[in-house]
Formats: structure tokens, C-alpha cells, sequence
């Protein structure tokens, strides 16, 4: 049985006290079935490292080279002397606000995997592109393009969270069938690339407007291992009752 993982995605909210005292309220809510992390702003990853309990602190975001001129950002091996373990790569808002490309995104995958990061990679498809039917070939070219460059070893310290573009911070959540076929597909598609093995091992999450209400009923699908949380991993009561799902 694969360990669940519930990952909250702060984005680019709360201040430096009000992250604290949420991240210290999640004290204990990691178990022997569940991993819980936190991908938060940059500015707080020391202070909540100092800080740290059960529950992992990652980085939403950082540049893959190790230094230079690139004024504004963070490195990945400034991350790495931080003591960051976790990062965040592929997603939809760094796509799309941020430019990022696929090829730009394999860098990173690389560059983190290189300074032995855990990873968790999210793809996921546009509304026109859901509308259109072709989600499915959207999603594997993502994963090819961005991914699927990593060795089968390198697999063991990669998460995949699937959040479909139209469901992210809207309130419309990806039915329980729409969601387990695509997490099936996924699968599949690294069960081609990489073996039974690697695919059974491999850890899939969903997001995309995930909350109490509906996480136990994403979560009780076969291939669903859990859940990348945006809106509700601020309110820690609403996290808390995802995690406990
Ligand atoms: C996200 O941004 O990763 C996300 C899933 O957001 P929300 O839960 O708010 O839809």
C-alpha cells in the first residue's frame, strides 16, 4: 500500500506570523499512513525550518542553476544549504503567469533531482483542452516532455499531482470518475515507461478545488494517493479534515 500524501500549497499568501501559527497547528497530523507538507513563500522557508516538525516544508519555486545573474530568484542549491528537501515544479500559475516552458521545467525536475530533492511535478489540462477530449495526449506529452527524461532510480523521489487548469482555486472540482481515469492513465503511462514496479510505487495526487466535503471521496479511488491543496490548505481546520480523509 502506498503512504498518502496531503501537500498544502500556500501560494503567495499569509504573513510571516500568520503562516507560523499555521504550520504549528498541523504539528502532529502526520501519520504512519500519511506524509503532510507545506509548500510555502520563499521568505518563510527559514523561519518555519527553524521551526520544523512532522510535517515537511518545501519551496513552491526556485531556478535551476546553482548561481548567477538572475536577479529576483532563488537557487536550487541555495534551497538545498537551507536544508529544503521539497519543491514544487510545473505549476499551471508558474506555466502561465511565469512563462515557464516544458523544456525550462525538465531543467528543474533535473536540477532537483541532482541535489536530491523530492519532487512533486503537477501537470494537468486546460478547460478547451478537457472540452475537446484530448486531456489524456495533453498530459502524457507534459509528462514526456518534462519529465520522463529521470532514471527509474530518480522516480523513487518523484510525486506526480494531476490538477486539471479548470478546477484550480474555482470552486469546480474534477468528478471522482474524471479524476480516477486520469490518474489511471497516468499510471499507465509510467508502467510503460518504467515498469510494474515503478508505477505501483509511484505516488499520484490530486488537485484542484479539493476540500472536506469531497477529499474522501477522491481519495478513496484506487490510483489517488492524495492531494496537492491550495485554497483549503489555508484554513487549518479544512486541512486538517483533508488530511484526516
Ligand atoms: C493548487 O493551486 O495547487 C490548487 C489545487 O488550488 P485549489 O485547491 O485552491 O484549487
Amino acid at each position: 500500500m502506498r503512504k498518502r500524501i496531503v501537500a498544502g500549497n500556500w501560494k503567495m499568501n499569509l504573513t510571516k506570523g500568520e503562516g507560523e501559527s499555521l504550520y504549528n497547528s498541523l504539528k502532529g497530523t502526520t501519520s504512519s499512513q500519511t506524509e503532510v507538507k507545506v509548500f510555502v513563500p520563499a521568505i518563510f522557508l527559514d523561519h518555519l525550518l527553524s521551526r520544523s516538525h512532522d510535517v515537511l516544508v518545501g519551496a513552491q519555486n526556485f531556478h535551476p542553476k546553482d548561481s548567477g545573474a538572475y536577479t529576483g530568484e532563488v537557487s536550487i542549491s541555495q534551497l538545498k544549504d537551507l536544508g529544503i528537501r521539497e519543491v514544487l515544479v510545473g505549476h499551471s500559475e508558474r506555466r502561465e503567469y511565469f512563462g515557464e516552458s516544458d523544456e525550462f521545467l525538465r531543467e528543474k525536475v533535473d536540477a532537483a533531482l541532482a541535489h536530491g530533492m523530492h519532487v512533486t511535478f503537477c501537470c494537468g489540462e486546460p478547460l478547451e483542452v478537457r472540452e475537446s477530449g484530448d486531456e489524456e495526449a495533453f498530459v502524457t506529452e507534459q509528462l514526456h516532455n518534462s519529465l520522463f527524461q529521470v532514471t527509474e532510480a530518480q522516480l523513487n523521489q518523484v510525486t506526480i499531482a494531476y490538477e486539471p487548469i479548470w478546477a484550480i482555486g474555482t470552486g469546480k472540482t474534477a468528478s471522482v470518475e474524471q479524476a480516477d481515469a486520469m490518474h489511471g492513465h497516468i499510471r499507465n503511462q509510467v508502467r510503460k515507461k518504467y515498469g510494474e514496479q515503478a508505477a505501483n510505487a509511484l505516488r499520484i495526487l490530486y488537485g484542484g478545488s479539493c476540500k472536506p466535503d469531497n477529499a474522501g471521496d477522491l481519495f478513496s479511488c484506487e490510483d489517488i494517493d492524495g492531494g496537492l491543496i491550495g485554497g483549503a490548505s489555508l484554513k487549518t481546520q479544512d486541512f486538517k479534515q483533508i488530511i484526516e480523509a
